[in-house]
C-alpha cells in the first residue's frame, strides 16, 4: 500500500533500470516531485507532467507499490535510426521512436508524429496518455506512441514516403493488429498511414489493413475518422455547457491550432451555433468579436496554405489570443502552452484540451484556484482513438458502417465517458483531471491484477 508521501518506496523505484536515464535516476525524479519548489522540467517536459499526474491519482487510489511501478513506466521503448536517400542523392539518418506503455487491456494504440523537437520523453508521455485515454473511454486498447525527429515541412513527398516505409520496416515485428496499431498525429496523415499499411502488408505477404487506423476510407479507413477528434471535443463541450447551464448561441470560443483537431473542432462548434471569435497559430492569430466564419476560413486556408490574411478577421498576437476573454478555450496545437507564465491570465470559463498535454502541472493548480472547468485531454480528445477503435473493428470484420452509425456510437461513448469522469470527480472530491486519471488507472490496475504477473 502506498504511504502518505505521494510516492511508492524509493528503493523500489531506484531499482527501475532505464527510466530517466537521459538526465537523472528515477529516484531523483521522484524526489523532485515531492520537493516543494517546482522545477523547470515540470513546465517543459511532458513526461514529468504525466508522471506527476499519475503519482497524484495513484496516491489517491491507494494503489499498491507493485502495480504503481508497473503502470508508471512504459513496458517497451524502441529506438531506430533510419537511413533515407534524399532527393539530391545524399543519405540522411533519422532517429525514430516507438514506445509501448501498456498492453494490459489490448494492443498498443497511438499516433506517430513527425517534428524536429520529438524526444523520447515526449513519446513516453504520449504513450502513457494513450493508455489512460483508452481506459477513460473504456475501449480494449493499451497505450503506445511513435515519432521521428525530422522537419517534415522541408521534405518532399518522396523523402517522407521512404522515411515512413523504412521506419515501418524497422518496427515490423513490434506492430500489428494484435500488437500495436499506429495512427496519425502531428504532421502525419492518411497518406502516411497508407504507406505504413502497404509496407506492413508487403512484409506479411497479404493485405492487412487493421495494422493502422486513420487510413483513407477506400483502404479500410473509417468514415468519420478525420473529424472524430474535433467531433468528440464538440460533444464534451456541449456536455460541459449543459452542466454549467450555458447555451451555444451565447458561448464564445477561441481555438489554438488550425490543423486536424483545431479546424474540425472550430467547424463543428461553429455549425452548432457557437461563436468562434479567435484562432491561434504558431506564427500569429485571427480575432473577430462578431465571430469568424469557419467554412470561409477553411476554404481560405485550403487555397493559401495559411490562415493569415483572411479578410473575415483581424490579425492578432499568438500569445495574446490564448488569454483573451472567451467562454471556451480549446488549445489544439501542442504541449505545454498553458504554463505558470500565462495560466493566471486566462479568461475562459471552460478549458477543453484538444491537444495532448497542453497544460502544465503548475498551471493546473492556478486553473483550479480560478475555478475554470477543465475537460482534460485524456477525455476531451479521445474521440479520435474511439473512432480508430471503430476502424480497427470494421477492418477486422470486413464490414463498414455508415458515417451516421460511426458518429452515433462516438457520441454515446463520449457522453458516457464525460459523465463517468464528472461522477468520479464528485464522488472523490477531486478535479476533473485527477478524476479522469483515477478512473483510467483504476481500470488498468484492475486488469493488470486480474491477469497476474507472468514470471
Ligand atoms: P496538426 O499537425 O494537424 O495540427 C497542428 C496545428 O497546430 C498546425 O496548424 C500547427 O501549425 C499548429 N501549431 C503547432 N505548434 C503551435 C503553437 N506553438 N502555437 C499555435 N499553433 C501551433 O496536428 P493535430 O493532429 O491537429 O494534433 C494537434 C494536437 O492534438 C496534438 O497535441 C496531438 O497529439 C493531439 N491529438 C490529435 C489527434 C488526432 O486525431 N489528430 C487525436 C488526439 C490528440
Amino acid at each position: 500500500m502506498a504511504d502518505e508521501t505521494l510516492i511508492p518506496s524509493n528503493a523500489a523505484l531506484a531499482a527501475h533500470p532505464t527510466l530517466g536515464r537521459e538526465k537523472e535516476t528515477p529516484m531523483q525524479s521522484v524526489v523532485k516531485e515531492t520537493a516543494p519548489a517546482l522545477t523547470l522540467a515540470q513546465e517543459t517536459n511532458p513526461w514529468e507532467a504525466q508522471a506527476a499526474r499519475f503519482d497524484e491519482a495513484a496516491h489517491r487510489l491507494k494503489l499498491d507499490d507493485g502495480i504503481w511501478k508497473v503502470l508508471r513506466y512504459p513496458a517497451r521503448e524502441i529506438i531506430v535510426h533510419i537511413p533515407v536517400q534524399m532527393d539530391d542523392g545524399r543519405i540522411e539518418v533519422f532517429t525514430g521512436y516507438r514506445v509501448q506503455h501498456s498492453v494490459a487491456r489490448g494492443p498498443g494504440k497511438g499516433g506517430i508524429r513527425y517534428a524536429p523537437d520529438v524526444s523520447l520523453d515526449e513519446v513516453r508521455a504520449l504513450a502513457s496518455w494513450m493508455t489512460w485515454k483508452c481506459a477513460v473511454v473504456n475501449i480494449p486498447f493499451g497505450g503506445a506512441k511513435g515519432g521521428i525527429i525530422c522537419d517534415p515541412k522541408s521534405m518532399s513527398q518522396g523523402e517522407l514516403e521512404r522515411m515512413t516505409r523504412r521506419y515501418t520496416a524497422a518496427l515490423i515485428e513490434f506492430i500489428g493488429p494484435e500488437k500495436d496499431v499506429p495512427a496519425p498525429d502531428m504532421n502525419t496523415n492518411e497518406q502516411t498511414m497508407a504507406w505504413i499499411m502497404d509496407t506492413y502488408s508487403m512484409h506479411m505477404g497479404q493485405t492487412i489493413n487493421a495494422v493502422v487506423t486513420g487510413k483513407p476510407v477506400n483502404l479500410g479507413g473509417s468514415r468519420g475518422r478525420r473529424e472524430a477528434t474535433g467531433r468528440g471535443i464538440s460533444i464534451v463541450t456541449d456536455q460541459a455547457l449543459k452542466h454549467l447551464n450555458m447555451v451555444p448561441a451565447e458561448t464564445t470560443v477561441i481555438v489554438q491550432g488550425f490543423g486536424n483537431v483545431g479546424s474540425n473542432s472550430a467547424k463543428l462548434l461553429w455549425d452548432k451555433g457557437y461563436k468562434v471569435i479567435g484562432i491561434g497559430e504558431y506564427d500569429g492569430a485571427l480575432f473577430n468579436a462578431d465571430g469568424i466564419d469557419i467554412s470561409e476560413l477553411l476554404e481560405f486556408k485550403a487555397k493559401k496554405g495559411t490562415i493569415h490574411g483572411f479578410p473575415g478577421a483581424q490579425a492578432a498576437d499568438k500569445d495574446e489570443i490564448l488569454v483573451s476573454k472567451c467562454d471556451v478555450l480549446i488549445p489544439a496545437a501542442t504541449e505545454n502552452v498553458i504554463t505558470s507564465r500565462n495560466a493566471a491570465k486566462l479568461q475562459c470559463r471552460i478549458l477543453c484540451e484538444g491537444a495532448n498535454g497542453p497544460t502544465t502541472t503548475v498551471a493546473d493548480k492556478i486553473l483550479e484556484e480560478k475555478g475554470i472547468f477543465v475537460i482534460p485531454d485524456i477525455l476531451a480528445n479521445a474521440g479520435g482513438v474511439t473512432t480508430s477503435y471503430f476502424e480497427w473493428v470494421q477492418d477486422r470484420m470486413g464490414y463498414f458502417w455508415t458515417e451516421d452509425e460511426v458518429n452515433q456510437r462516438l457520441e454515446r461513448i463520449m457522453i458516457d465517458s464525460f459523465n463517468d469522469v464528472l461522477q468520479y470527480s464528485v464522488a472523490h472530491g477531486v478535479n476533473n483531471r485527477t478524476a479522469a486519471y483515477m478512473l483510467a488507472i483504476d481500470r488498468v490496475a484492475y486488469t493488470t491484477k486480474q491477469r497476474g504477473m507472468y514470471a
